[in-house]
C-alpha cells in the first residue's frame, strides 16, 4: 500500500487506501460483494475470513478516513449512530459524560432513552462556558461529547481548550465533526482523542447512502471499538462503503463550492427584512467566530436562520422550490427544513428543545443565483 501521509489532503482523499487493484489494475477500489473468504488451509486466510470482521472495500474506506482525518485509525458503522453508540459503549455503568447542548437531536436521543437507561449518565452543557463545564464536572465524568458546528444552532466550541480540561481531568474529547468536516476542521490535529462521523452527510455527499465512522490514535480506544464492530455488528455492506468512498474523492472540492455558496446565501439572508438572525460561525457577530476562524478552513455550508414566528418558519419551508423540503444534509443538492418539527422532533420538552421560528439550510453546490432567488421567492 503506498504511503500517501505527507500529500495534501485532495490528493490524500482520492488514494490513500485506494491503490489500483494488484490483479486486474482496476484503477477504482472494487466493491467486494461477498460474505465470506476463501482459506488455504483452516484457519489460514490472506487477512479476511468474514465480512462483518472485514471486507476490502470497507478496509479502503477505513484507511482513507483515518487519513483525512490525521489518525491511526478509521472504523466504519452501518450509520453515524451506531459510530457513536459504539464509542459510548467503551464506558460502563455508572460513567458521566459532559454533552454539548446543542446536538443533533438522534445524539441526545441515543443518550437519554438508550445509554441512560443502561446505566450511563449524562450532562448537556453550555460548552463555551468554562465555569458551566468546570461546574458539571463530577468525579466520575470520562468523556466530554462535542459537536461543532452545532446542529442545528451552529454553536461552534473550542476543541482544543475542551480537550485540554478533559485530559487534566484523566476524560476523553470526542467531536462529532459531521457539520465540518476534515476539510474544514482536523480535531485530532487540535487534541481530541476521537472524531465521530455521520457519512450520510458531506463525505458520502450525494445523499445516496447512510453511514457512520470515527477515527483514532487511541490503540485502547481502537483496540475496544474494532471489537465492538465485529461483536455487535453494525458494520457497512461493500457497497455502501463504495458510495461513500466515491463521495471521499470530491470531498475538498464539493466543501469549497458549498462554503463559497454559503457566504453568498448568508449576504442575501442578511438583507431580507423577515429574517431576524441569521446564524452561522462564518458572521463577525456570530458568538463563536473567532474560535471558528482558528480551528476551521472556512464555516461550511450549514446555515440557519430565524424568521418572526414558528407559522412564518413552516410556510418558508413549503414555498422552497430549489432547496428540497427534506431532513438530512451535506449532500450536493440544497435541502431546506425545520429542525423543530422534523430532525429535532425528538428532543421536543428536552433541554436541547429548538425554537420554533427557525429555519435550517444545507447549502448545497448549485449555481448560487438560482438558490439565492429561490431564498427570496419564499421568505418573502
Ligand atoms: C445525521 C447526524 C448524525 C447521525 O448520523 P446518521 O448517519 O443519520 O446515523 C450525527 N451527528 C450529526 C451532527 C448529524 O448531522
Amino acid at each position: 500500500m503506498t504511503d500517501w501521509s505527507s500529500a495534501g489532503f485532495a490528493t490524500r482523499a482520492i488514494h490513500a487506501g485506494q491503490d489500483p487493484e494488484p490483479r486486474t489494475g482496476a484503477v477504482t477500489v472494487p466493491v467486494y460483494q461477498t460474505s465470506t473468504f476463501a482459506q488455504t488451509a483452516v484457519g489460514q486466510h490472506r487477512g479476511w475470513e468474514y465480512g462483518r470482521s472485514g471486507n476490502p472495500t470497507r478496509d479502503a474506506l477505513e484507511t482513507a478516513l483515518a487519513s483525512l482525518e490525521g489518525g491511526a485509525h478509521g472504523l466504519a458503522f452501518s450509520s453515524g449512530l451506531a459510530a457513536g453508540d459504539a464509542v459510548l459503549r467503551t464506558l460502563e455503568p455508572g460513567d458521566h459524560v459532559l454533552l454539548a447542548n446543542d446536538v443533533y437531536g438522534g445524539t441526545y436521543r441515543q443518550f437519554a432513552r438508550v445509554h441512560e437507561p443502561w446505566g450511563l449518565a449524562f450532562d448537556p452543557v453550555d460548552l463555551a462556558d468554562f465555569a458551566a463545564v468546570e461546574a458539571a464536572w463530577r468525579p466520575e465524568t470520562r468523556m466530554v461529547w462535542i459537536e461543532t458546528p452545532t446542529n442545528p444552532l451552529m454553536n461552534v466550541f473550542d476543541i482544543a481548550a475542551l480537550a485540554e480540561v478533559a485530559h487534566r481531568r484523566g476524560a476523553l474529547a470526542v467531536v462529532d465533526n459531521t457539520f465540518a468536516t476534515p476539510y474544514l476542521q482536523q480535531p485530532l490535529l487540535l487534541g481530541a482523542d476521537v472524531v465521530v462521523h455521520s457519512t450520510t452527510k458531506y463525505l458520502g455527499g450525494h445523499s445516496d447512502v447512510v453511514g457512520g465512522a470515527l477515527v483514532t490514535s487511541n490503540e485502547r480506544l481502537a483496540d475496544q471499538v474494532r471489537f465492538l464492530q465485529n461483536a455487535v455488528g453494525a458494520v457497512p455492506g461493500p457497497w455502501d462503503a463504495w458510495l461513500v468512498l466515491r463521495g471521499l474523492k470530491t470531498l475538498a472540492a464539493r466543501m469549497r463550492v458549498h462554503c463559497d455558496n454559503a457566504h453568498e446565501v448568508v449576504a442575501a439572508l442578511s438583507e431580507l427584512d423577515a429574517v431576524r438572525q441569521v446564524l452561522w460561525p462564518g458572521l463577525e457577530d456570530h458568538a463563536g467566530h473567532e474560535v471558528a476562524e482558528r480551528q476551521m478552513r472556512d464555516y461550511g455550508g450549514m446555515v440557519s436562520f430565524r424568521v418572526a414566528t414558528e407559522a412564518a418558519a413552516v410556510r418558508a419551508c413549503a414555498r422552497f422550490e430549489v432547496f428540497t423540503l427534506a431532513e438530512s444534509l451535506g449532500g450536493v443538492e440544497s435541502l431546506v427544513e425545520h429542525p423543530g418539527r422534523m430532525t429535532h422532533l425528538s428532543v421536543a420538552g428536552s433541554p436541547l428543545e429548538v425554537p420554533g421560528d427557525l429555519v435550517r439550510l444545507s447549502v448545497g453546490i448549485e449555481d448560487v443565483d438560482d438558490l439565492i432567488a429561490d431564498l427570496r421567492k419564499a421568505i418573502a
